[in-house]
């Protein structure tokens, strides 16, 4: 399919424009869906658009992109509605909704799939789990495929089959000339490059082709240890001498009382940790056996079981919360000591310290081959509070600081997936070495006006085209 660039018609309101032209799926300030259509996962990222435009197909997406770079209109894109700096929705400009867009394709013989952006992270893996197939994405099934496939993506299988990018065949993108282009490692090997990391900088993506795994009976699921400085240096330890089909994603923090933590665990600190091993159940049992006699379990509710089960029921996401996120080479017992002192120092209603062990088929790309060019790195921290009153941020940004400075090993990036809204300098720690000269010279040949710049901006490279 070609999509040619259009054109608006100068003087008009953009919105009656927009109205015009796809019938009943522009939602404006005076229609009743508004509230709900301009909502986002972050609920204080609280901004009211002139109006969301809810796509049904690539030739949508390139009309909105033009009319929106010839009306001089601030131009965000949502696909699953998390991103942290919550870039998905625009003060007085357009949203572009991706999220009808849910068509897939499955090639089962072909081990691939073909599947629109609207799609979500769970909509996705329960597809092609049908057929005992996935991709990785994250840890979350509400999370768009959009943006965390353009930001890279780490979840449950990175250390088997890589980031989600290492599965990404093909993709097609509008470009800000409202251009729709089919780039894989062949046509627009550049863009290509670009867009495994390099976010939402260089065109709407409306389609992506992914690799298909063989993943469908895994050993997965929730263990809860107690956290002390020895417990959560082990627990890192073992998972990084762990095969590499299991990841794991510990997340340590105070036990809220939820029904699966024994009362007991209540305000208790804890590892709350996430396995997934993507291999054989009794190889699987054998490489969880290390973590499950790190400690009594509080709760061990890891088993056989379908891959697409790893994602429990989509939860609305948090008002407030201020977040930092890094790599790091080491979890020592001090380092362990300084997470667990930082933990019950938080007077957030919820604070927590979630550790990711990389490493394995993530790190057998080079970096290079991406613009994700963190791939030696070992450990991806994130660190975050979540709280009630606004009024207490600066109490708990302050608090996020300290604890990033208690653990700062030395500069080594930030994961732009988890970046908020952090300045200038934080965009340019996700792009080390050669990646950020290079992703302004693609960015000038696809984006030179700077279109798409509501995202982790990668501005055009003067000059150059
Ligand atoms: C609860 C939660 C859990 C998370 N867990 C993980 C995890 O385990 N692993 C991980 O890697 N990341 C994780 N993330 C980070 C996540 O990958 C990013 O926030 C990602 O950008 C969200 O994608 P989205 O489509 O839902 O967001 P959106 O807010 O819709 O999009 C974010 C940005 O991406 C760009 N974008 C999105 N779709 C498109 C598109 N189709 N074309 C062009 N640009 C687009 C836009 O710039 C947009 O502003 C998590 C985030 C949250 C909130």
């Amino acid at each position: 399919m070609t999509t040619q660039p259009h054109s608006t018609s100068p003087g008009t309101d953009p919105v009656s424009e927009l109205r015009a032209s796809f019938d009943g799926r522009v939602i404006a300030p005076e229609d009743a869906a508004y509230d709900a259509a301009r909502a986002v996962f972050y609920g204080s990222r609280n901004r009211r658009p002139a109006a969301i435009v809810r796509a049904k197909d690539a030739a949508d997406v390139s009309r909105v992109i033009t009319l929106a770079r010839e009306k001089g209109l601030e131009l965000a894109v949502r696909s699953g509605g998390h991103s942290l700096a919550g870039h998905s929705v625009s003060e007085g400009g357009i949203v572009l909704d991706l999220s009808q867009m849910k068509w897939r394709e499955i090639n089962v013989e072909a081990r691939t799939a073909w599947a629109e952006t609207g799609l979500t992270a769970g909509e996705y893996t329960a597809a092609v789990g049908a057929h005992g197939l996935a991709t990785g994405f994250g840890d979350t099934g509400s999370v768009g495929i959009g943006g965390i496939t353009l930001g890279g993506g780490a979840g449950f299988l990175v250390r088997k089959h890589g980031l989600t990018i290492d599965s990404l065949l093909a993709a097609e993108i509008v470009t800000s000339g409202g251009e729709l282009l089919c780039v894989d490692a062949e046509t627009h090997p550049g863009l290509f490059w670009a867009i495994r990391g390099g976010g939402g900088n260089f065109g709407v993506a409306t389609r992506f082709k992914f690799r298909l795994h063989e993943v469908d009976e895994i050993v997965g699921g929730m263990l809860i240890l107690p956290a002390t400085p020895d417990t959560i240096a082990s627990f890192v330890a073992e998972a990084e001498a762990a095969p590499n089909e299991l990841s794991t994603i510990a997340n340590v923090m105070v036990a809220p009382p939820m029904p699966f933590f024994p009362a007991a665990a209540h305000g208790k600190l804890v590892i709350m940790a996430l396995m997934a091993y993507a291999g054989e159940v009794e190889a699987g049992e054998s490489a969880v056996a290390p973590f499950r006699s790190l400690a009594e379990p509080i709760a061990d509710m890891v088993k056989p079981m379908r891959y697409p089960e790893m994602y429990g029921p989509d939860e609305p996401g948090p008002d407030e919360e201020v977040a930092r996120s890094m790599f790091i080479d080491a979890v020592d017992v001090d380092v362990a000591g300084a997470i667990v002192e930082h933990l019950h120092a938080s007077t957030a209603m919820m604070a927590v310290a979630q550790l990711r062990v990389l490493g394995g088929a993530m790190a057998s790309v080079p970096d290079e081959a991406t613009a994700f060019a963190h791939r030696k790195r070992r450990i991806m921290v994130a660190l975050g509070a979540i709280f009630e009153n606004r009024e207490e941020e600066t109490v708990h940004r302050e608090w996020v600081e300290n604890f990033a400075a208690a653990l700062y090993q030395g500069e080594s990036g930030v994961y732009v997936g988890f970046l908020g809204d952090e300045g200038e300098d934080r965009v340019r720690a996700a792009y080390p070495g050669t990646t950020w000269e290079r992703l302004t010279a693609v960015k000038a040949r696809y984006d030179p006006e700077n279109l798409f710049s509501l995202n982790q901006n990668i501005p055009p490279k003067t000059g150059w085209s």
